[in-house]
């Protein structure tokens, strides 16, 4: 008999349940117990969406992220946090937000700092990272746990509780001190034995115990803890399926292979080649458990070419054969079912959360039944397939024949930067530090209300432009009277930066509610990229036109880049993500043309996403790169050398890709380095960077004002980095989450900053 389990099931709820009772909780509009309630009901739902499988996750719900729980578990909080009196709930969630303002209540003499949030893998899910220092200790807290798998008893689940290993939960914390991690693991590992047994005792078979860094390199020491860990946990009465996903396994194969545990899970999306190898090197005891049904995408599985490749490798393996989602189902929406609005063809191609365990139900019929016993199944699956390959919507062979034209010489700007620098200085005549911002200005009630008022129909285009229309003169007024030097028309027609190009280019979908956990109560809807991508007409035009002609001073085009737009969408599986992004690339070439043809002198393209697309493997960072930058230099480069190109990211952390970031030859980057204090731009002072800067002074993501003091005391840290020539004036991203009153004292001090620095010279 093949076993059919799943990782993890997105916790949100189908109509993002928990997001909205977190929120009510958070505003004081309802009680701890009210959310309790909430979190209960939803598991329940979770588990009985899953009632087909043969084992079902408990412990992957989380109120707030699973490696907050784990270290809630672990007894590992910070001390920061030490001295609470109330419930714990409420402790757990001043650590994953903070509180910035002591209260008596806590019995906080200050307020609370955040954990800080990093992205789990290469995953858009953001994880609060452990904490430790060299006098970390653990403590067990099997209470969260436990009574998680009671409920699930309670109701007759098949549980199987999900935890994230010793090993990974060290890789993915941070020490404070300069000590060394590895040295934890001796403490760690008894408290992990006592909740081994603690889950044993409750009558349990199996635990999955997650280990992901193992797709990722690891130092020697590291793969020695994973020995040293295992063996140590050999002893408990469970027994251990070792998880690890999203990659392959490669050199790390032979010692997962070898570990101690009763079975391993391995990715069978990203690393089907690898299964032989494993199945060779297992012991013949081992349960070998097979991710099957890709757990990142939103795309249908071919059912049929799955089972051509995995009935062999059934029959192989008899019992020992588990099935299951590549990966945990956190990171798709839950139910297709309830989208309305999905034309019938595209529809017809999609798998959400519980239509991937439909069909993974399917893939066990068959393997136990044989194909007759499913057939309706694999027809219609079948029918499915073949339409999304042969759709006239998915294939437009205008822009397959234009990516095979692509040459060399399509990224290549027609003189280098010191030869355009001068053109466009020329013609711009711009001051020493410059002063610009990053697009967008705030998004107010206003603008929301239009936006919504028109999408629901209850406006029609003429009212929609002329309240943009107002919007963007109003930003252009306020710029004026700040005395910039470069504007922006605001952004106000963007609810979103990918979305808005998405809904304009062919070759894309959208949800009505197909949202993804990102952190904590937050959660993102990603376009769809389905089929080739064509731009059936200009998308940003007029409205850079209308900013324009309320001003002389330069107004800039503002455009994201063909990598953001790939990396924040769900996109196509049926060929390579270069070639996707190539096409991306096209169509915001014609947008940069036209706009050029507009009388538009500076563009911007924003790449905020280009390092989240960073493989999780360092030896496979080169070929990304390769053809990320080379898609933004497709996409920009076709400019002429009066035509200043702009660039920017929503980081600084440059010392690992910089070359890359040099080669995509923008002549200006602008970059986030305001908290750093600039001390990002260290890798600078080794790299010489050739072209112009413009380090943020001013974080935005934050309500606080920069003092004019304190702008110019950056500034001159970035100009004994960077010649001040080079150097720019702005904040550190877009103002859309902060309010006018905010942005217009900030920015003064920006202009007069500058004009500070200008005269020092
Ligand atoms: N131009 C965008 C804005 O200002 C950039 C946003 C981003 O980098 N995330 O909003
Ligand atoms: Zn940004």
């Amino acid at each position: 008999m093949v076993r059919t389990h799943n990782l993890g099931f997105p916790r949100m709820g189908a109509g993002r349940e928990l997001k909205f009772a977190l929120e009510a909780y958070w505003k004081g509009e309802s009680s701890l117990d009210d959310l309790r309630a909430v979190g209960a009901n939803l598991r329940r739902l979770n588990w009985e969406s899953q009632a087909q499988l043969d084992l079902v996750p408990v412990g992957d719900f989380s109120f707030y992220d699973q490696v907050l729980d784990m270290s809630f578990t672990l007894g590992n909080l910070p001390e920061r946090v030490g001295g609470y009196r109330g419930d714990a709930l409420d402790n757990y969630f001043r650590i994953a937000r903070g509180r910035s303002a002591p209260t008596a209540a806590y019995g906080e003499s200050q307020g609370v700092a955040a954990g800080e949030m990093t992205k789990w893998f290469d995953t858009n899910y953001h994880y609060i990272v452990p904490e430790f220092d060299s006098n970390t200790t653990f403590e067990l807290d099997s209470s969260h746990l436990i009574q998680q798998i009671r409920q699930a008893k309670s109701l007759g689940v098949n549980v199987k509780p999900v935890i994230i290993g010793p090993v990974t939960y060290l890789a993915l914390g941070k020490v404070k001190d300069d000590s060394d991690k590895l040295a934890l693991l001796s403490r760690l590992l008894p408290v992990y034995q006592k909740l081994l047994e603690a889950i044993a005792s409750e009558g349990l078979e199996w635990v999955q115990i997650d280990e992901a860094v193992l797709v990722t390199e690891l130092e020697p020491n590291w793969t020695q803890a994973f020995e040293t860990a295992y063996q140590s946990l050999a002893g408990t009465k469970i027994k251990l399926l070792l998880t690890t996903y999203f990659g392959k396994l490669l050199e790390n194969l032979p010692m997962v292979a070898g570990l101690p545990v009763a079975g391993v899970h391995l990715d069978a999306v990203n690393a089907r080649d690898e299964v032989d190898a494993l199945i060779q090197m297992l012991p013949p005891d081992r349960v070998l458990s097979l991710g099957v049904i890709n757990g990142r995408n939103i795309w249908k599985t071919d059912v049929n070419g799955l089972l051509d490749w995995l009935e062999p490798v059934a029959t192989k393996l008899g019992d020992r054969l588990w099935i299951a989602p590549s990966c945990s189902l956190l990171h798709v929406p839950v139910d297709l079912d309830g989208e309305t609005r999905l034309d019938s063809e595209i529809k017809s191609w999609f798998a959400f959360a519980k239509q991937k365990l439909e069909e993974l139900r399917v893939v066990k019929a068959v393997l136990e039944g044989g194909r007759a016993a499913a057939k309706p199944h694999l027809d219609a699956n079948q029918a499915a397939t073949t339409s999304r390959r042969q759709s006239l919507r998915v294939n437009n062979p205008a822009v397959k024949s234009a990516v095979a034209k692509i040459d060399s010489q399509l990224g290549q700007r027609k003189s280098p930067f010191a030869l355009r620098a001068k053109k466009q200085a020329e013609i711009l005549n711009l001051p020493k530090y410059a002063t610009t911002t990053i697009g967008s200005f705030p998004q107010t009630a206003d603008i929301r209300r239009a936006r919504n008022q028109f999408k629901a129909g209850k406006i029609d285009e003429a009212a929609y432009s002329s309240a943009m229309h107002d919007e963007i003169a109003r930003c252009v007024r306020e710029q004026e009277s700040l005395g910039l030097d470069v504007f922006v028309h605001g952004e106000a027609e963007r609810n979103d930066m990918v979305e808005y190009f998405g809904e304009q280019l062919d070759g894309y979908a959208f949800s009505e509610f197909g949202w993804v956990q990102s952190y904590g109560s937050r959660c993102v809807k990603p376009p769809i990229l389905f089929g080739d991508i064509s731009r059936p007409q200009p998308m940003t035009v007029k409205w850079i036109k209308y900013a324009q002609s309320l001003t002389k001073k330069p107004m800039k085009g503002m455009l994201t880049g063909p990598v953001t737009i790939l990396n924040w969408s769900f996109v196509r599986d049926d060929q390579p993500r270069s070639t996707t992004c190539k096409q991306i690339a096209l169509a915001i070439r014609n947008e940069v043309q036209d706009l050029e043809q507009a009388g538009v002198k500076i563009i911007q393209i924003d790449e905020a996403a280009l390092r989240e697309g960073l493989p999780l493997r360092r030896s496979q960072w080169q070929d990304y790169l390769g053809w990320a930058v080379e898609s933004f230099r497709i996409c920009a480069n076709g400019a002429a050398d009066e035509t200043q190109i702009h660039t920017h990211m929503c980081y600084s952390d440059f010392n690992d890709i910089i070359e890359a970031i040099a080669h995509m030859d923008a002549d200006v980057i602008t970059i986030e380095t305001s908290r750093s204090d600039m001390e990002l731009l260290d890798v600078f002072e080794t790299f010489k960077y050739p072209n112009q800067i413009g380090p943020g002074v001013y974080d935005i993501h934050s309500p606080n004002i920069p003092t004019e003091e304190h702008i110019i005391g950056l500034m001159q840290k970035a100009a004994e980095r960077i010649p001040p020539e080079r150097l720019w004036v702005n904040p550190d991203c877009g103002l859309k989450t902060r309010q006018w009153d905010e942005v217009i004292p900030a920015l003064t001090n920006m202009v007069a900053a500058a004009k500070t620095l200008r005269s020092a010279e």
